[in-house]
């Protein structure tokens, strides 16, 4: 028997299963579908650990992304020293640029909430702005700078995840997707895929855009809805560096990366598990790009991708046990954050999973709260 099964591969499983095995779980298993591990939303993002940029207020969602934020430089030396990876965290900071009228409202109203609230963020006129990044269209009216909203080159993190997993023993099933959790009087007995079974103490659910499809085998347990919203993404390659912070609009963002490659992201669309790229799209996001910096505009789009982010109802994530069955842990829906959140979620699950501990977040982000049946 597998002492505790991980069932998806991506950012979230694969980070909860380094730090429970850093708590002294040694038999973990990870089922993926895909071929390979970290290939979905994880794969497709962007990298920007960006609490400032994301959160619209001060709640719970903006200090559980804070904190996870602060934690990312010791997640980053640690996975170096254990697997020689660098994951290239990158403290640059991020500009948010105003290009037009309510542009220079939206980012007013966050300068005043954020400063209030005793955050880092400092105001730019068009000159500072212009003058921290040159390549900055000559036409932004001005800015705000956040010295904590940083980025890390997220498929390196995943690399570096996988090498852990790799050297310590932790199993990855590929090609295996599981279609039912096994339940036997009151508990969680293990997992199923078409073919073979898996009896396990404890069950992790990370299973991203696709949570909502994993069934309970005889009885329906009512799990929170997770749905895919789709982002597409292209890149441009430069041989010099144009930029050195990520650059965000309220309608999209630059991520350059230090292979000369500059993201321009994303997308937000509900289409199902449709994961195709549209000429629509692509377009909306070559006209971000060159909105932020016109010099941009003779380049050819390097690269062009999309991934499903997973979303919940309520755009939070979901995190922790369901009260019936508590030895199934849920690490899901982190929406637009799954790589900023990514180490924080790993810490408290497997604190809660192994010590029992408990975190606010995982009062916050618990399941229940989409609760209208208690019992099964
Ligand atoms: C375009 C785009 C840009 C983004 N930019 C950022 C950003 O800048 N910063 C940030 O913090 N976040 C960003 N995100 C969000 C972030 O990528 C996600 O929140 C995060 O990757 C979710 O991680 P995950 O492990 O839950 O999901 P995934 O990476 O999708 O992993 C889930 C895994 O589970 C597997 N799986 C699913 N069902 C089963 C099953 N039944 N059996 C076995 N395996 C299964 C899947 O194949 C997949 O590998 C972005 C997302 C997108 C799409």
């Amino acid at each position: 028997m597998n002492d505790l099964l991980i069932i998806g591969g991506g950012v979230i499983g694969l980070s909860v299963a380094r730090e429970l095995h850093k708590k002294g779980i040694k038999n973990i298993t990870i089922l993926e579908r895909e071929g390979e591990v970290g290939k979905e939303a994880s794969f497709a993002a962007a990298g920007m650990l960006a609490p400032h940029a994301e959160s619209q207020r001060t709640d719970d969602f903006f200090y559980f992304c804070h904190e996870s934020n602060e934690i990312y430089p010791n997640f980053a030396r640690e996975l170096f020293d254990e697997t020689g990876v660098d994951i290239e965290l990158n403290r640059e900071g991020t500009l948010y640029l105003a290009f037009t009228e309510n542009d220079s409202r939206e980012i007013r109203e966050r300068f005043e909430w954020q400063k209030n609230s005793g955050f880092s963020v400092e105001y730019l006129t068009a000159q500072e702005v212009r003058k921290a990044e040159p390549f900055v269209s000559p036409d932004v009216r001005e800015g705000l700078f956040f010295p904590r909203d940083w980025q890390v080159e997220n498929r390196r993190l995943l690399y570096a995840l996988q090498k852990f997993a790799e050297l310590n023993g932790i199993e990855i099933r590929t090609n295996t997707e599981v279609k039912n959790l096994l339940f036997e009087n009151g508990k969680i007995i293990g997992a199923e895929t078409d073919t073979e079974k898996f009896f396990v103490g404890k069950i992790v659910l990370a299973s991203g855009a696709w949570t909502s499809l994993v069934k309970l085998d005889t009885r329906v347990l009512p799990m929170p809805t997770v749905r895919p919203i789709r982002g597409q993404m292209i890149s441009f390659r430069t041989a010099k560096r144009l930029f050195a912070k990520v650059i965000y609009t309220p309608r999209g963002y630059l991520v350059p990366r230090a292979d000369g490659r500059i993201l321009s992201g994303a997308t937000v669309e509900d289409a199902g598990f449709n994961k195709s790229l549209t000429e629509s799209g692509i377009e909306f996001l070559r006209q971000n790009a060159l909105e932020i910096s016109p010099s941009l505009a003779g380049l050819e789009i390097f690269e062009k991708w999309s991934g499903l982010r997973p979303c919940a109802a309520d755009g939070f994530p979901i995190l922790g046990a369901l009260p019936e069955l508590e030895n199934l842990f849920i690490a899901t829906a982190h929406y637009r954050n799954g790589i900023l959140l990514a180490p924080l979620t790993a810490k408290i699950l497997a604190d809660k999973i192994v010590g029992d501990k408990n975190s606010k977040y995982l009062e916050s982000f618990s399941p229940r709260r989409f609760r209208t049946v208690t019992a099964i």
